[in-house]
């Protein structure tokens, strides 16, 4: 169970050795859109170098319009393996169907996306595996429609569950979605799970990266998931809010004195 009446460990999540949880600090990072096989090399051995430990890169990817780039499908997983061949950084990168977890097998961390944070049957058959789950919270969905959410995979026997705090719809429109920091130690307090936070989707502009990112990390959060692009303005997706190199080499300086991120 989600709750941690019945669970009051903290729950840690272990991929390829690594620690999710529990004192350890994981930054993700990477393309919102695998887009080449040079563009996610290049990113994969940047964001290493910068300090992150995953690569991130959508594959499948969610738009809102049907007429916009839907990712590389199934040859952008190859290309993810590829950069993970070339870097070692294990990979995240997003399901849409369930008639796909086959083809994830080699994935190391599957994430569900806001979208599909309510898809019942994903949820359940993701349960099923034993894939360790990157849950983002839908785009409307109050936390406790969250835990709920964890706790479809959970009843399925999966564990192992990141939830991931990417913020929500407001009225407010100066920013893309409206950062719920409140979320991160409010679930930690209810839930034995870890909670990472995505500044690049809470807040759809660069510069606001950093300072979230300070913010999340004082509140507890265990890790950043953060939009890195080789070319910003050239992306495919997400540009507008995705750093570039130099300003994800900034973020991990500044952070890496705050979290203990090695
Ligand atoms: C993403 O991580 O690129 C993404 C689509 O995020 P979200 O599901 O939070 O909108
Ligand atoms: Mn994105």
């Amino acid at each position: 169970a989600a709750n941690r009446r019945f669970h009051p460990q903290d729950t840690i999540v272990e991929v390829k050795g690594r620690k999710i949880g529990e004192g350890n600090f994981t930054v993700i990072a990477g393309p919102c859109s695998v887009e080449s096989e040079e563009q996610i090399i290049c990113v994969a051995q940047e964001i290493k170098k910068s300090g992150a430990q995953f690569l991130r890169g959508g594959a499948f990817k969610p738009r809102t319009s049907p007429y916009a780039f839907q990712g590389l499908e199934a040859d952008g997983l190859k290309l993810l393996l590829e950069a993970k061949k070339v870097t070692g950084l294990p990979i995240v990168t997003e399901i849409m169907s369930q008639t796909h977890i086959d083809l994830f097998a080699d994935v190391d961390i599957i994430q569900v996306g806001a979208r599909n944070m309510q898809n019942f049957q994903l949820l359940k058959e993701l349960g099923h595996s034993d894939k360790p789950i990157l849950l983002k919270r839908g785009l409307a969905n109050t936390i406790e429609e969250f835990l709920m959410s964890a706790e479809y995979i959970m009843a399925g026997g999966n564990n192992n569950i990141i939830l991931c705090e990417r913020g929500i719809r407001t009225f407010e429109t100066a920013t893309r979605n409206t950062p719920d920091l409140t979320a991160i130690p409010l679930i930690k307090r209810y839930s034995h799970l870890p909670v990472i936070f995505d500044p690049s989707h809470a807040t759809g502009i660069p510069w606001l990266v950093e300072p979230l990112s300070k913010a999340a990390i004082a509140i507890g959060a265990d890790g950043l998931m953060i939009e890195v692009h080789n070319n910003p303005k050239e992306a495919l997706c997400d540009g507008a809010q995705s750093l570039n190199f130099e300003q994800f080499d900034q973020v991990m300086e500044t952070i890496k004195n705050r979290a203990d991120v090695e």
